[in-house]
Formats: structure tokens, sequence, C-alpha cells
């Protein structure tokens, strides 16, 4: 039946601090004191323990840097968790760098994951944001598969949604990809390096697999926990179950944050939106995190992506 669709669930862990930048607001103490890694990933390691499930955590290079957050990443590498790469400094609009700057912002991620004892094989992009350079570069770092693709046309509806959440334009940035990655494919295929959105139709030597981020069907809105922690258990297994009916692997992305107790405001500190999760408690969270997880892992085989992708590209 259905179950052996494979799924994919990961986690940006985005610290506290990457959150608040997403939205406009400045950083203060939130790198050092970061209950985005201290209780976030804490309760998603418990929660997938307890689901008897594989994931991966994408982590960013600068997170590193602090020894609390070092322990609980080698933790994370110990428990058999996958780890992939999300950039240095979480560069949201990768895509705006020169070709020197994606290179940097890759391999320093890489080198700060390596450093723990991590052999990623998987990158994220910050904001969903990846072009042929990303691509061609993480090819030359010896990545097997890129995970940032989300293939919506609601790209421009999203950056409307979070500029709204966060009271403001912010520029110099890309977020959610071009209208055009509304055409790609919405499984796991190999792209052509010079065009993201279509599976190469040459055999050429350099390979990697591009994994989209899941959608939901319909609007096409990303496969994440704002979308989810609103719905009750028979609307996920309903959703899920019409996704699995494709016999499409798909992937389910979630957040450090998805699991950060927010009943106090600390992305916004004046007034939080009553939505995605803003002004939910840690336990609240917790619930709806098994729920979901639960469901997922009742309609989809959930595989390690790089086992996955090593697989798909000895095969091709
Ligand atoms: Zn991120």
């Amino acid at each position: 039946m259905s179950a052996a669709v494979p799924g994919f669930v990961q986690v940006d862990v985005d610290g506290l601090w990457a959150v608040r930048d997403c939205y406009g607001r400045a950083e203060r103490d939130s790198f050092t004191n970061d209950p985005c890694w201290s209780e976030g990933v804490t309760r998603l390691d418990s929660v997938f323990q307890q689901a008897g499930i594989d994931a991966a955590f994408f982590i960013v290079g600068r997170d590193m840097e602090l020894d609390a957050k070092r322990r609980i990443a080698r933790k994370l590498l110990h428990r058999g968790y996958e780890l992939g790469n999300h950039g240095q400094t979480h560069r949201l609009g990768l895509t705006l760098e020169t070709t020197g700057g994606i290179l940097r912002e890759v391999t320093h991620g890489h080198r700060a994951l390596v450093q723990i004892g991590a052999k990623p094989t998987g990158f994220r992009a910050p904001g969903y944001d990846v072009d042929s350079r990303v691509l061609k570069t993480l090819v030359r770092c010896g990545y097997e598969y890129d995970a940032s693709l989300l293939p919506t046309f609601a790209g421009p509806l999203l950056r409307v949604a979070q500029a709204w959440l966060a009271g403001r334009w912010i520029g110099g940035r890309r977020q959610y990809g071009r209208i055009s990655y509304g055409r790609a494919p919405k499984q796991p295929y190999i792209p052509r390096l010079y065009k993201v959105r279509k599976p190469r139709f040459e055999r050429d030597a350099k390979r990697i697999v591009e994994l989209p981020v899941g959608v939901t069907p319909g609007l096409r809105l990303p496969l994440t926990a704002s979308a989810l922690f609103p719905l009750s258990r028979n609307r996920v297994r309903d959703l899920f179950m019409r996704m699995a009916a494709r016999r499409r692997p798909v992937l389910l992305l979630l957040h450090a944050i998805d699991g950060t107790d927010c009943s106090r405001p600390i992305v916004f500190d004046t007034k939080t939106p009553a939505m995605a999760g803003f002004r939910m408690s840690g336990e609240a969270k917790e619930r709806q995190l098994r729920m979901i997880v639960e469901e997922f892992a009742g309609c989809f085989a959930v595989t390690r992506a790089d086992d996955f992708a090593r697989r798909m590209l000895a095969h091709e």
C-alpha cells in the first residue's frame, strides 16, 4: 500500500537569532541565549525517538562556534541522525551573493560540521533560495543532494505574508524561490546543472539529486508546521493520504522553533501574530508534532535522504 512511498523528515535548525533576522528583528542575546537549540532541538529529538523515525537536522555553521550548541549537535550525530548543511551564516538571499560568496557559505558551513565529526552530503539554502550556481558549488564540494527547491507558484504570496508578519518589507533578500520553480518536478530528480527546475536529459559526469521541499496539494504551500499546526489529526491524515496516493516521495520540513515554547514573545518583541505557532506553548507544539510525525510515518516509509540520494545516483 502507500506505506512504500518514501518520506523524509528534516529540521532546519534556525537559531532564535536566525528566526528573528527572518522577521527583521535585532539579534540581541539570541545567539547565546537560544531556546531553539536548548529546547526546540531537544523536543524534536524526543518526538522522533518516540516515533522511531530517521530524521535529518540541517545546521548553520555559525552556531557551531558555541560549545553548548556543538554538544547538542554531537549528541544528534551519536543518536544516528543525518546532519545537513544549512550554510555558514543563514544568508537569506544566497543567490544574490557572488559565486565566491556562495562557495564560502557552503564550505564554511561544511567545515563547521566536519569539525564535530559529521559528513554532510545534503544542503538546504536558507529561504529556499537556490540557482544553478548553488548546485554547481554543491557538486564541486562533493554533495549528493540539494533540498532547497520549493516547487510552487506561491512565492510572491509567501513573500507578502512574510512581510505582513514582519510588519515591514525587508530588502536585499530573496526567499521562496522563483515563480518558474512552480513547474519543477515535485519528486526527487536529477536536475540540469544550468537549469535547476529541469530534469537533466544528457548523461554528464557531474550529478546531484534535487529533493524538492514538500508542498500542500492545491495552493502548494510549503509542507511545514505553519501549514500543519492549525489542522486536526483527521485533516492531517487526510492530507498525507492524498499526497501518498500520488506515489511521490515527500519531504516534510520542520524548524527548531516548532519545538520551542512561544507563549512568551521571543521572536516579535511586541504584538505577536496569533498564527503559524507564534503564540503556541511548548506542550501544545509537542502534542501537534507527535500527531504530525505519527501520521506522516503512517502514510510514508520514512527514509534517510542521504541514503536515498546515494541510491538514486548509483542507479542512474
Ligand atoms: Zn533556515
